[in-house]
């Protein structure tokens, strides 16, 4: 038998007195009791994976069911389901720096990304390139090889170091030829940042259109893709938005390209007249025209709260803690971790930097086990070693920080991971 972790907190480890101090001065603080109370002494930092339920959810839920399912039946489709996804797009929009009228919801992130992708190429019939990197969210890379190959595209994966986006190749292998440009805003491993700006001027010079996928951005960085000039964006509402597991993911297309980009997946939702039921496709005059079919409403109602409280508690609040967090954290880990063979695979720079911070053990996989088993801490793990820990600034507190490195530090001191198997058994 071994001992329990201890779980803390630990008021003589150093940084408590910090901690405890700037979570006093946190004027988000209050945001974390408006979600529903998990396990006790548990502490979550795996919100940029799927994020917490609000408690405004469940009543949403509950009233969907019971007055516009059960009340009012199909009825509710006109009075309120037809055009849900696009008022909910509307609400996504002040995130993104976006047009309410040029957002809306549907299908998952994949999806929504291989019309964007399918949509793009098209228009770009001449061309014959589509340039991306290989730190992106592996879905990413699956999803735009399907969409060039059928357009007879190629698709060039610039090599990185492994932590930051290589923003000087990815420029450099830009050319007349290129017809895409896609790239996630925040990269899911190292949650390195990319400058949507400069990255976008760079595409355009040469003609070609830019793709951000906002996944790991959305709800924890301030994000103008009006500002920058964007084209095309997709991201998804289960991760820092809080929308629940599966929750259908929003896509953009500005105005600029509206009439150049078509949604290649044609449904009757993306018809000009849907309930015609007439033989021809005509595309809806607006953003509707990129649905297809029919919308999980009850994961769609579910988006909202999340959504109106990220917009309540103001992008650059979260913003400003987030990066409080994450330098926190890094310079604890630093100091505490570090000699016990952790390594930062993040990048410093907070200007770099998304809402996550990933740290690199060689035992990584046995000590994210023992984490989640003894240390009552849940991170999550990204082959090969890496261990990424998630700051959502409307429910993540500096002493969870503290209280984790504490744990996790206990944990590698005592040699309990040991207990846990090195491999990782592959669920298929
Ligand atoms: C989370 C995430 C996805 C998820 O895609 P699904 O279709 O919802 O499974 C895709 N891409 C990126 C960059 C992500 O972070």
């Amino acid at each position: 038998m071994i001992d329990p972790v201890e779980l803390g907190p630990f008021p003589g480890d150093e940084g408590y007195e910090a901690a405890a101090q700037l979570d006093q001065a946190d004027p988000l603080a209050d945001y974390a009791a408006a979600f529903v109370e998990g396990e006790p002494d548990l502490i979550y930092l795996d919100g940029n994976s799927l994020g917490r339920p609000p408690r405004a959810t469940a009543a949403r839920i509950n009233d969907l069911l019971a007055e516009e399912w059960a009340g009012r039946l199909i009825r509710s489709w006109p009075e309120k389901w037809w055009t849900q996804a696009d008022r909910i797009g509307g609400l996504i929009a002040e995130l993104i720096g976006a047009d309410p009228a040029r957002v809306i919801v549907a299908d998952s992130t994949s999806i929504v990304l291989f019309k964007l992708t399918l949509g793009a190429l098209q228009a770009r019939p001449e061309r014959s390139r589509v340039i991306t990197d290989d730190l992106n969210f592996p879905t990413d890379n699956y999803i735009t090889d399907s969409a060039a190959r059928l357009a007879g595209c190629s698709v060039e994966t610039v090599g990185s170091d492994g932590i930051n986006g290589p923003v000087d190749s990815i420029i450099a292998a830009l050319d007349d030829d290129t017809a895409l440009l896609t790239l996630s805003h925040v990269l899911f491993k190292s949650g390195y940042l990319y400058d949507m700006e400069r990255l976008t001027a760079a595409a355009h010079d040469v003609g070609a259109l830019v793709l951000w996928d906002l996944s790991h951005s959305v709800g924890a960085v301030p994000i103008d893709l009006q500002g920058c000039n964007a084209d095309l964006a997709v991201g998804c509402t289960y991760k820092y938005l809080n929308g629940g597991p599966g929750s259908p993911a929003f896509l953009y297309v500005s105005e600029a390209v509206a009439g150049e980009v078509a949604n290649p997946v044609t449904g009757w939702w993306g018809h000009a007249n849907p309930f015609a039921f007439e033989l021809d496709y005509t595309a809806a005059p607006s953003i509707h025209s990129f649905q297809t079919g029919t919308m999980p409403i009850l994961s769609l109602a579910a988006t909202e709260p999340g959504v109106r409280m990220t917009i309540e508690a103001g992008i650059d609040s979260i913003r400003k803690k987030s990066l409080g967090l994450s330098s926190y954290f890094i310079e604890l880990a630093q100091r505490r971790l570090t000699p016990l063979g952790f390594a930062l695979a993040s990048p410093l720079d907070p200007a770099r930097r998304g809402s996550h911070v990933s740290l690199r053990h060689p035992e990584g996989w046995p000590i994210v086990q023992a984490m989640v088993e003894d240390g009552k801490v849940i991170p999550d793990f990204r082959e090969p070693d890496n261990i990424r820990f998630g700051m959502a600034p409307l429910y993540t507190s500096y002493l969870d920080l503290h209280s984790s490195v504490g744990r996790i530090a206990r944990i590698v001191e005592s040699e309990r991971h040991r207990h846990y198997p090195s491999e990782r058994s592959v669920i298929t």
